[in-house]
């Protein structure tokens, strides 16, 4: 299995998995894609179905991952998928479940893991091969991001004592909820360096791209990422949609939907994948909040990106985004794996005008049939209401991220949207998250789980830094110096 650019042309030559996990954009800019989606048959499912029923959703994994990763052995990949699902990470010994919450919905529950979001079940995958292909290359590698939620907890737990790693999280000071700072502050890991800039998100975005875009100090400190663009990160939730499947059905040709909060199309654009390899999906509901940028295009066929002012802060905030940048892999796709067509309307058309429109398009009109989407959007109010309902009908509390999903359901059957049933929607936070949200809910707060439990009252590791491009790679550079000097620390 090899991997090309959404941009790129026929005579650029394509890469192996491990070549691209530690990269992130392709060098034209593009993203990596596999040349072709492997194709599952039904023996296959069937097989499948009875790996994770005896062996367990890591077994699953390794089955999964298999097909898109020639470049690490049976043995090791077989590890790695075993370390990173490990029992006693997730609160559920089964990894992935599913709740019936009536209506034709299914609850799929990701967030088990460690910090309660389901981007831990891409990055805990991400730290073992991180730490496994640093070492086989002899390489170490400094990771500097941006957060202003989820994205950086789970960054950082999957990262935690995994060897060449270092991390430097930017989070705007103050601005994150009381129990997201408690869980990322509270991590006890030197190599691990929480940073509070006196700004907003996008001034720790803009830092961390200034420190990229000085090339000399990015060699030097081996700067990388690890954003949701990562191939690495789209492939291992791809295994989730075939978990989750394989827990709602039993029969191997049994067709259900699944309804996705979406912001930056990279959860769901795991959906879209697991569906082009022959995954019995029906229906991809894709669910937005006020930040429509993807509803928008899903009903009208015009991408137009958003501007910050445009930009509403939401109670969904992991959903706020101005534009989506898994997006152009699912156009690669559509416009039948054109990158040089790709390479105009995400380069030349964007900037000039902010926005493309494929509403013309024969592929267009014949999207939802061949590609199985829908969309919508909620309110805030509308997702108050739906974490109020599911809390009086079946005493489940669900976060406003999840509750987006079940309200896009909810509204486009109304609308007479026919889609397969299940719909399995899928939890992207634990409530626990979001206390402030749910308590304008419901007026009473949403029980900590045990794992969760004094967070708030451990010792405290974070850096203040102005927001100035010098005073942070003044701080990557000394704590990098120091770490050196101080190899014990990490034994
Ligand atoms: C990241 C995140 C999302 C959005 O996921 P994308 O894959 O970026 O679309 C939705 N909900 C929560 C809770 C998240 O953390």
């Amino acid at each position: 299995m090899k991997y090309v650019s959404t941009r790129g042309t026929a005579d650029q030559t394509p890469r192996s998995f491990c070549d691209i996990l530690l990269e992130g954009l392709a060098p034209d800019g593009g993203l990596y894609v596999p040349e072709r989606y492997p194709r599952l048959d039904k023996a296959t499912l069937a097989d499948w179905r009875r790996t994770l029923t005896e062996d367990g959703y890591p077994a699953l994994a390794f089955e999964v991952l298999r097909l898109f990763i020639d470049d690490i052995s049976d043995a090791d990949l077989r590890r790695l998928t075993q370390h990173a699902y490990a029992p006693g990470k997730f609160s559920d010994p089964k990894v992935v479940t599913t709740a019936d919450i009536g209506d034709g919905m299914a609850l799929g529950r990701i967030s088990n893991g460690p910090t309660a979001a389901f981007k831990d079940m891409a990055m805990q995958l991400l730290g073992e091969l991180f730490e496994f292909e640093l070492g086989r290359r002899g390489q170490v590698i400094t990771i500097v991001g941006a957060t202003s939620g989820d994205t950086g907890s789970a960054a950082e737990y999957a990262m935690k004592g995994k060897r060449g790693v270092t991390t430097f999280m930017l989070t705007p000071r103050g601005r994150m909820t009381p129990f997201q700072q408690a869980q990322m502050f509270t991590l006890d890991d030197p190599r691990i360096i929480n940073v509070a800039v006196d700004g907003v998100f996008d001034d720790c975005q803009d830092l961390v791209k200034a420190v990229n875009s000085d090339l000399a100090f990015k060699a030097e400190h081996h700067l990388g990422a690890v954003n949701s663009i990562n191939w690495a990160r789209l492939v291992a939730q791809v295994v989730y949609y075939v978990a989750l499947w394989l827990r709602v059905t039993d029969s191997d040709d049994q067709r259900v939907s699944f309804a996705v909060p979406s912001g930056n199309f990279g959860n769901i654009c795991a959906g879209h994948v697991a569906r082009e390899m022959g995954l019995p999906i029906d229906t991809l509901v894709l669910a937005t909040n006020e930040n429509n940028v993807l509803d928008e295009f899903f009903r009208t066929g015009v991408y137009r990106i958003r501007t910050g002012a445009e930009t509403h802060e939401t109670s969904s905030p992991s959903m706020d985004i101005s534009k989506a940048s898994n997006f152009e892999r699912f156009v690669f796709d559509l416009l039948g794996r054109d990158g040089e067509r790709v390479r105009q309307l995400f380069v030349d058309e964007l900037s000039a005008t902010g926005a493309f429109d494929l509403s013309g398009l024969p592929e267009f009109g014949t999207l939802r049939e061949r590609y199985g989407f829908v969309s919508g959007s909620s309110t805030h109010a509308d997702r108050l209401d739906e974490i109020r309902r599911l809390f009086e009908s079946r005493a489940i509390i669900i976060d406003p991220h999840t509750a987006d999903g079940v309200h896009v359901v909810r509204t486009l059957r109304a609308e007479g949207v026919a889609f397969a049933e299940p719909a399995v929607v899928l939890e992207t936070a634990l409530a626990v998250k979001f206390s402030e949200t749910i308590n304008e809910a419901l007026g009473h707060d949403v029980e900590r789980p045990a794992s969760f439990a004094g967070l708030e009252d451990l010792p405290r590791r974070v850096v203040d830094l102005d927001n100035d491009e010098d005073a942070l790679k003044a701080l990557i550079r000394d704590t990098l110096a120091a770490l050196r000097a101080a190899p014990a620390a990490e034994a």
